[in-house]
């Protein structure tokens, strides 16, 4: 598909519907607290759904912190309020509100107005004051029970708390895993034997009180968060690995034919983006080429990401350039599934300040500078007694004054004034001094990749998911694939249920993640398997008792191959490393 195909592609809701009934039905996920009646914006993910997260969550540790050797750490979910004020949420972490005047229900104004054909970028940019307007001219009544909204106001969807009892201090559900991160700064650095660059990643819950969250799990109020924050020396900003990207294809929405209102998609390799100075930073093109390698490997075509570059309103005000990363999906149309901001040294820079802790590094120079400096210095053998008691005090007050004044008053008047002090040429030393400096402390930059794992979970499962005659199957990818193998006795009995219960045994031991079904005709075990996405089913019937092999049948094309059960564990392992495709497996024995 193309990117104006896929722009124009019918989005009919009906996948997203036909996904969250299969999900509650076969146990991905269902809303919370559902006895009481269920409460927005929160999930329950059950056994296969906690497996296909626990999958895609190990992809990108896989990708980060196995491949390019990114610290993971994991901290604290409660967090004191000094941390957000510091780092401008409490402030800035609002999202336009209204609430009906009859029914009372809250719901988030630029997602109304959105509704009503105003662009997103618009409605994010908005006063509340044009959002009352807007709200006026397109009379905009609640969706509930089209009652009329009061005013918009500005709501902090953080969730506050107090630590520890009655008059606790205050404490925030934090928004984001990557504060936890900077607050460690230090520790990690040293970490990383005070060396850059380096990075720490953090793979966590999320908490956001979400105004009035109605998409599932693309929008929820407790949610997984991967924020991989990586430091860098602002003077050296070469990417050791960016060779092994450089000719990975980004499709990327400029931010100027955004402002065109054209929104033309434009192909560039990693090196052409960097040359013409589309993506300003080699590690924030690298962690960009990775995201898209990340979708890639959850099922995603090219053709169904972009990156959209921020407006200069939508990016933080710390944020040299941010892209966010989107998916087509089927009811919501692109969603992004992760951000991607070059954040400077925003962040140490507010902690530093507002601790009083320095969350600088050292660097040495290549070679040492030297410097000369001009000092201007009080004779005290004069300054006493010229100005007795006060002596001392002048000599503070004199050492405040920058050199360079000090000299231009001395030599156009012959004195200077300190106070009511008169402070003359021969009360003073000027002497040149030479200096060398061995090195400098700065303040680390930082690149941000931040995914949302209950979207990449989503994703993962509607780009997986289709319909072949009237059965859904689940055609995740081989390496997030939630069961690997199904164990299908022909009959539960006779000796076979026996041998397909030792199999099971042995490939669980060898590491895989099985299913034993013993329920029902083999058609029904089939069509249950392909709805939970199970890649491969093992049948053993009457010949395995004699000749120890076993039948394999493949999900996604139902092509079956006879194979030996001694190879299996082997034949298995080159296959879910992608090593092997399925008719490599075995002789081929009927294809469907
Ligand atoms: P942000 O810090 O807002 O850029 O969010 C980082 C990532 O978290 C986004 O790219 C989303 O994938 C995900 N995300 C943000 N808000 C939510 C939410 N309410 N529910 C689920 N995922 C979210």
């Amino acid at each position: 598909m193309s990117y104006d195909e896929a722009k124009c592609s019918k989005r009919t809701g009906d996948k997203f519907a036909a996904i969250n009934e299969l999900a509650k039905r076969r146990g991905f996920f269902w809303s919370s607290f559902e006895i009481y009646g269920g409460t927005g914006g929160f999930v329950t993910y059950g056994p296969l759904g906690t497996r296909l997260k626990q999958n895609v969550e190990t992809r990108i540790r896989e990708l980060f912190v196995k491949k390019l050797g990114i610290f993971e750490m994991e901290s604290s979910v409660i967090t004191p309020s000094k941390v957000f004020e510091a780092s401008g949420h409490v402030d800035h972490f609002k999202e336009p509100m209204v609430e009906c005047q009859k029914c009372n229900t809250r719901f988030r104004a630029d997602h109304l107005l959105e509704e009503k054909g105003v662009s997103s970028k618009e409605a994010e940019k908005m006063t509340l004051e044009e959002i009352t307007q807007e709200i006026a001219i397109r009379n905009i009544v609640c969706p509930d029970c089209k009652g009329t909204f009061g005013k918009p106001q500005r709501y902090l969807t953080m969730f506050e708390t107090t630590i520890g009892p009655y008059n606790g201090a205050v404490g925030y559900g934090r928004p984001e895993a990557a504060q936890n991160i900077f607050v460690e700064f230090n520790r990690l650095f040293n970490i990383a034997r005070e060396k850059l660059p380096f990075g720490a990643i953090q793979i966590g819950h999320a908490l956001r009180n979400e105004i009035s969250p109605r998409q599932g799990l693309i929008r929820l109020r407790e949610f997984t968060i991967s924020d991989l924050e990586f430091f860098f020396d602002p003077e050296d900003q070469s990417c050791k690995f960016i060779k092994e990207v450089a000719d990975e294809v980004l499709p990327i929405l400029l931010g100027d034919t955004r402002l065109k209102e054209c929104e033309n998609v434009t192909l560039f390799t990693v090196r052409e983006a960097l040359d013409k100075k589309i993506i300003l930073c080699e590690w924030q093109a690298f962690f960009m080429a990775m995201a898209k390698r990340l979708l890639v490997e959850l099922g995603v075509p090219m053709e169904q990401q972009r990156f959209i570059e921020k407006l200069a309103w939508e990016k933080a005000h710390y944020s040299t350039q941010s892209f966010d990363q989107e998916v087509l999906v089927d009811r919501w149309g692109w969603v992004e599934v992760s951000g991607h901001a070059y954040r400077t040294d925003y962040d140490l820079t507010c902690h530093m300040k507002a601790s009083g802790v320095d969350l600088r590094v050292y660097k040495e120079y290549p070679v040492p500078v030297e410097r000369e400096e001009i000092v201007v210095k009080p004779v005290m053998t004069k300054f006493g007694p010229a100005f007795k008691g006060e002596a001392s005090k002048v000599a503070v007050e004199l050492a405040k004054i920058p050199v360079d004044k000090v000299i231009a008053e001395i030599n156009k008047e012959g004195y200077i004034m300190i106070g009511n002090w008169q402070v003359l040429k021969e009360h003073i030393e000027i002497s040149h001094q030479k200096t060398v400096e061995r090195g400098t402390r700065f303040i680390p930059h930082v690149v941000e990749p931040s995914f949302g794992c209950d979207r990449l979970f989503y994703i993962a499962l509607e780009y997986a998911f289709h319909v072949k005659d009237d059965r859904a199957i689940l055609s995740f990818p081989r390496c997030i694939t939630p069961i690997q193998v199904g164990i299908y006795p022909l009959m539960g009995k006779d000796g076979l249920d026996t041998k397909a219960l030792e199999l099971q045994k042995e490939l669980t031991q060898a590491g895989f993640m099985t299913d034993y079904d013993e329920t029902g005709s083999i058609g029904r075990r089939y069509a249950r398997a392909d709805e939970a996405g199970v890649a491969l089913g093992i049948t053993i019937d009457y010949d395995t008792l004699n000749d120890n092999t076993v039948t394999i049948r493949d999900r996604d094309s139902w092509q079956q191959v006879r194979v030996s059960i001694k190879e299996l564990p082997q034949l298995l392992q080159e296959y879910f490393t992608g090593k092997i495709n399925f008719e490599s497996l075995g002789t081929l024995v009927q294809s469907k």
